[in-house]
């Protein structure tokens, strides 16, 4: 039995202590506390040496993956390396124990991180001013389409309630456009996996607000007729958002404000290296052209004309608020300091090495795998499934499923890349190695993928109950997602 089998509730044994308390600061005894501040009951903690507990939280840890553990082609997801350097700058006590409320004048360095940063994304986007105030990618985009409805609302165009999202769409841009009030109409996507500006042309009228647009979209492949898109939904008195979130193939290459995009956010925790989620705070800045400035969150950070930095509290035509103060400040410094550290020569190249590596593991596996659209792609690529050998759709000829590779992936070692989306596919598996992965990791993950081919035809069953060597192997995954137990006692 492996240590982790073992909960650390089951390791306690009575009297047993892996702590002592300084007696100086813990001198008060029970019956000096209020009888409501006391508990009715014991408090049920495992009783551990301190071994045992270093050891619990040790494993535990080690059942964990994460990109500083292994290669994570997370298609969609852009799991880049995050580089410890960001996290230094961020621990740095001037940085650390400042509070959004002191006064402007004694945080004049962080309100100029603030102003560079938006600086830079301007640049890289072509998109002139930035919110850092939304938490999330998803977070930006409510509030990149609350922009669009105040723009709209602000001309006194009160019909334009519709948004158009391309079928291929990743389910947040319906959802925020729903949230927002908005309703959503959908355009196809062709044969080539792009947007169909035939299917579009009929849906613009002037009860349309927008598009949203992913670009390259979420199959990995760029929108080339974008500029003809962007034409016909402006004519048509709408506006055009950028889904930033596949941003990462285009730094240094092309600009959504030079597509002709109004709106974008962009997911720093993808494109600029700062860590993904577990619950912890993110950001999602939203840029937009210069005419939606004024609609754009508060607080925002200006320069004054003495060169200092103070931030805007109040503006005419502002949508307001939209978090508490101006956004997660330690993820926009990390973010910044990724920036900085690449500086402009290497920015200009991160796009081009995460287009050359998807595209080299599409070519390396495309015979071992369905690839439903083969072009050249961008930073991720979809396949579907195994190569059919002639039987049912949904499988290859042994039954094996995209679920069973991705599975099987988890033994060798490797997280799986995002499987069952887009939509567009029965079978899809979505690869996204990102630039930050060397040419022997690459190699040796096309390897892999293509002994899992090969197991498919001579040990499908092997596959099908694959993970083999993982702690446990194939959770009721609706049932953990909808009921999961997080504790170990519903009461302690
Ligand atoms: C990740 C992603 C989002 C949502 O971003 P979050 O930061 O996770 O809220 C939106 N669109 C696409 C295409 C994405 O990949």
């Amino acid at each position: 039995m492996k240590y982790y089998d073992k909960l650390v509730f089951e390791l306690s044994k009575e009297g047993r202590k892996g702590y002592s308390l300084p007696k100086n600061r813990f001198s008060r005894t029970l019956d000096e506390l209020s009888p409501s501040n006391r508990r009715a009951s014991a408090l049920n903690l495992p009783q551990v040496s301190e071994p045992d507990l270093a050891r619990h939280y040790t494993n535990l840890s080690q059942m964990n993956f994460g990109v500083d553990t292994g290669f994570y082609p997370l298609g969609s997801c852009t799991m880049k390396y995050n580089p410890k350097i960001n996290e230094e700058i961020a621990a740095m006590p001037g940085f650390q124990i400042l509070h959004p409320l002191q006064d402007d004048a004694t945080v004049q360095g962080a309100l100029r991180m603030y102003y560079e940063l938006e600086q830079a994304l301007a640049e890289i986007t072509g998109m002139p001013y930035f919110t850092f105030a939304p938490a999330a990618g998803s977070h930006g985009e409510l509030t990149g389409l609350m922009i669009m409805r105040q723009y709209h609302m602000s001309r006194g165009d009160n019909k334009r309630t519709k948004v158009i999202v391309p079928d291929s769409a990743h389910g947040t841009n319906p959802a925020s456009a729903a949230v927002c009030g908005l309703e959503i109409i959908v355009v196809k996507s062709k044969e080539n996996g792009l947007v169909d500006v035939e299917d579009l042309k009929p849906l613009l009228s002037d009860e349309i607000a927008g598009i949203m647009m992913t670009n390259p979209n979420t199959l990995g492949l760029f929108e080339v007729q974008i500029e003809e898109i962007a034409r016909l939904v402006h004519d048509c008195g709408g506006l055009l958002y950028y889904d930033g979130a596949n941003m990462n193939p285009l730094v240094g290459v092309v600009r959504p404000g030079d597509m002709g995009f109004d709106i974008m956010h962009l997911n720093l925790h993808k494109t600029f290296s700062t860590p993904h989620g577990g619950g912890g705070p993110g950001a999602g800045p939203v840029g937009v052209a210069k005419h939606l400035e004024q609609f754009l969150p508060l607080p925002r950070v200006v320069k004054n004309e003495d060169g200092s930095f103070r931030r805007l509290l109040a503006a005419e035509n502002s949508l307001g608020r939209v978090s508490g103060f101006a956004g997660h400040f330690g993820v926009l410094l990390r973010a910044y300091t990724y920036i900085l550290m690449l500086g402009k020569e290497n920015v200009a190249l991160l796009g081009k090495y995460a287009t050359l590596s998807a595209n080299y593991i599409k070519e390396e596996l495309k015979p071992y795998y369905k690839l439903p659209i083969d072009s050249l792609c961008k930073h991720e690529f979809v396949f579907d499934g195994l190569i059919n050998d002639g039987a049912d759709k949904a499988e290859d000829a042994k039954g094996v499923t995209t679920l069973d590779v991705a599975k099987r992936l988890l033994d060798y070692g490797y997280h799986a890349p995002t499987i069952y989306f887009p939509l567009l596919f029965h079978q899809s598996i979505m690869i996204e190695p990102t630039e930050t992965e060397s040419l022997e990791t690459i190699d040796a993950f096309i390897d892999i993928m293509k002994k899992i081919a090969e197991e498919a035809k001579t040990e499908p069953d092997y596959l099908k109950s694959a993970p083999h060597f993982t702690p446990i192997s194939r959770p009721d995954e609706v049932r953990a997602a909808r009921q999961n137990v997080l504790k170990y006692q519903d009461e302690i």
